[in-house]
């Protein structure tokens, strides 16, 4: 059987593929089993960010492989603390706590909101609440924690203890905190399965402050826009917010499994011996890979993300059929006259891979990504979205 046939045969049919075996690659070119190369504009869906088979990624990788690729929790190693220290002093936040997905950092910021607020606030103080048209993952709670019906349908009952709000509607967010059960929001600063929709500032402030005064937790879900994807280290420092939790993963350790759920002052010690806990969570090898990630994205070069950023928005701005264009960095939306899914289909056809999110044509690239590449791609995508 080929891959093709033992996909079907033997894996659960969640994942609508496209139908391309992606074999080898480097940088931001990948190859597929017929030697055909494609720029690749979604690096696994933020993940990849320093792109395929990164020199110094392996390098970090191998070296921690041969030392040892895992121990329990039960002891000690030092990349997880090395990569803790360098998460916290990059943005404030005070201690950290590693898991291996997006869905469990946000899992971990949810208890660790229920465990904070029964603490100071009393156990009826149990609500998160989140943004309509958010994505949060996959376990049945943070499907609870996600603001889209269609998630939700399949998989009643839900986790209880969760409300959601349109964003930019601050009364509705006052009505729900008004009865004292609310302890945290969760919020995207740009939500990205949700269509790459960019919060506004102006809202985002005001709901940090109104969070503030009500002693209510503020968190982000930096899973997607984390990591050096907006141009910042994280999308919330755009909006000049100072969160009590972030959660993040993706493009945490460059492709490899590693979430993690940063814990400001006010939570810094929620968690105490078994509250709570991950058999992989801050594995030396994922560690080691997320350090040479983390410790790459200098000023210097985030402020490059930014310009590369501007560059493919300069590219693509105007382009017949490309109605709008949304995101923050090197997180982009466009929407397009064009379904979305024609888009992709005819980049792909002509060698560039490209992601959606909603009825948005979703580009992702690798943080790295040379100019050349970004400025070829540009091309391509431009004359799949031309409507003539
Ligand atoms: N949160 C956000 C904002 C995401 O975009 C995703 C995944 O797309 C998740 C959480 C879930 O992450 P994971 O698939 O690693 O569990």
């Amino acid at each position: 059987m080929n891959t093709f046939e033992l996909d079907q045969a033997y894996i659960a049919g969640t994942y609508k593929r496209f139908p391309v075996e992606i074999v080898s690659g480097k940088g931001s070119l990948v190859k597929d089993i017929n030697g055909k190369e494609y720029i690749d504009m979604g690096s696994g869906i933020a993940v990849t960010s320093f792109g395929i088979a990164d020199d110094a990624w392996i390098a970090a990788v191998e070296k921690q492989i041969h030392a040892v690729q895992h121990m329990s929790n039960l002891y000690y190693t030092a990349p997880c603390a090395n990569l803790a220290k360098a998460l916290c002093e990059k943005t404030g936040m005070s201690k950290v706590f590693f898991s291996n997905s997006g869905a469990e950092a946000n899992e971990c910021a949810i208890k660790a909101a229920r465990k904070w607020a029964a603490e100071h606030k009393g156990p009826a103080c149990s609500t998160i609440v989140t943004l309509k048209n958010s994505f949060h993952g996959r376990t049945l709670t943070t499907l609870s924690a996600t603001g889209q019906d269609h998630y939700h349908e399949l998989y009643q009952p839900l986790t209880p203890g969760f409300a959601s709000f349109p964003a930019g509607d601050m009364d509705a967010l006052k009505k729900l905190c008004a009865g004292g059960t609310v302890a945290a929001v969760l919020i995207e600063c740009v939500q990205g399965e949700g269509g790459v929709v960019a919060l506004d500032p102006a809202f985002a402030n005001e709901l940090a402050a109104f969070l503030k005064e009500q002693d209510i937790l503020l968190m982000v879900d930096e899973v997607q826009t984390g990591n050096g994807r907006s141009g910042k280290m994280y999308a919330y420092m755009n909006y000049g917010l100072q969160p009590d939790v972030v959660s993040t993963a993706k493009g945490l350790a460059g492709g490899l499994p590693m979430g993690a759920t940063l814990l400001g002052e006010k939570v810094r010690d929620v968690f105490s011996f078994g509250d709570h806990g991950s058999t992989f969570g801050g594995n030396p090898v994922a560690a080691a890979a997320a350090l040479s990630v983390v410790s790459r994205l200098t000023d210097v070069f985030l402020a490059d993300v930014t310009r590369k950023g501007e560059l493919i928005r300069s590219l693509l701005q105007g382009a017949p059929g490309i109605e709008s264009i949304s995101g923050l960095g090197l997180m982009i939306g466009l929407k397009t006259a064009k379904p979305a899914s024609e888009v992709v289909a005819a980049c792909m056809e002509n060698g560039v891979l490209c992601l959606t999110a909603k009825d948005k044509v979703r580009l992702l690239p690798a943080l790295n990504i040379p100019d050349g590449l970004l400025t070829k791609a540009a091309e391509i995508i431009k004359k799949a979205c031309n409507p003539v």
